[in-house]
C-alpha cells in the first residue's frame, strides 16, 4: 500500500505548488502590459498574443503584439537567445455561448509544448497563469482586476475556481 500512498500524496500536493507565487517582478510586467492589451481585445472583440523576456543584456524585450481572430492568436516564438520568456494572450470580448473566463485545453497544451510561462487575461478581467511544469492554471488575479468588458456576466456559467489541472479544464469545456 506505502507506494500508492506516496503517488496520492504527490498528486494532492500538486495544486499547491502551482501556487506558489510567481516572481512579483513578473508579475508586474505582465499586468502593466495586460491591462492596456486587455481593454483593446475587449473593445475589438479580438485576441492579442505575444511574449516578453529579456535580451542577452538583461534589457526587456516585447515581440510586437499580435492581433489574432475572435477566437485564436498565433503569434511567432521568441527569438531563442532571450532569457526569462513569459508567453501571453488575451480572449477579447464577452460572450455568452462561449466559455472563454478559463484557460482552454489548447492553451495549456501549448504551454507545456513551448516550456515558458503563459499568461491568458479573460474578458471578465481574470489574469490566469500556466505553470509550464505541469500544466495547471493558476487564477492570479480578478474577476475585474483587468480592465473588463461591462457586458460580462458573471452568472452566464458556473462558478470559476482557483486553479485547473488540464483534466480538470478537459471536463469543464463540455459542461460550461
Ligand atoms: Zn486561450
Amino acid at each position: 500500500m506505502k507506494p500508492l500512498f506516496a503517488v496520492l500524496a504527490v498528486l494532492v500536493a500538486l495544486p499547491a505548488l502551482a501556487q506558489t507565487p510567481e516572481s512579483p517582478r513578473e508579475f508586474k510586467r505582465v499586468v502593466k502590459l495586460l491591462s492596456d492589451l486587455n481593454a483593446r481585445s475587449v473593445d475589438e472583440s479580438r485576441e492579442y498574443c505575444g511574449a516578453l523576456g529579456r535580451d542577452e543584456g538583461g534589457f526587456e524585450v516585447h515581440l510586437a503584439p499580435h492581433r489574432g481572430e475572435g477566437a485564436s492568436c498565433g503569434s511567432a516564438a521568441a527569438p531563442r537567445a532571450w532569457d526569462q520568456v513569459i508567453d501571453y494572450h488575451t480572449h477579447g470580448s464577452f460572450d455568452e455561448g462561449y466559455m472563454n473566463e478559463v484557460p482552454s485545453d489548447d492553451d495549456v497544451l501549448y504551454t507545456l509544448e513551448r516550456g515558458n510561462p503563459h499568461y491568458v487575461a479573460t474578458p471578465g478581467g481574470r489574469l490566469w497563469r500556466i505553470d509550464p511544469a505541469n500544466g495547471i492554471s493558476v487564477l492570479v488575479c480578478g474577476p475585474r482586476c483587468l480592465p473588463f468588458d461591462p457586458r460580462y456576466d458573471e452568472r452566464a456559467h458556473r462558478p470559476v475556481r482557483e486553479a485547473y489541472t488540464l483534466r480538470e479544464l478537459e471536463q469543464r469545456i463540455f459542461r460550461r
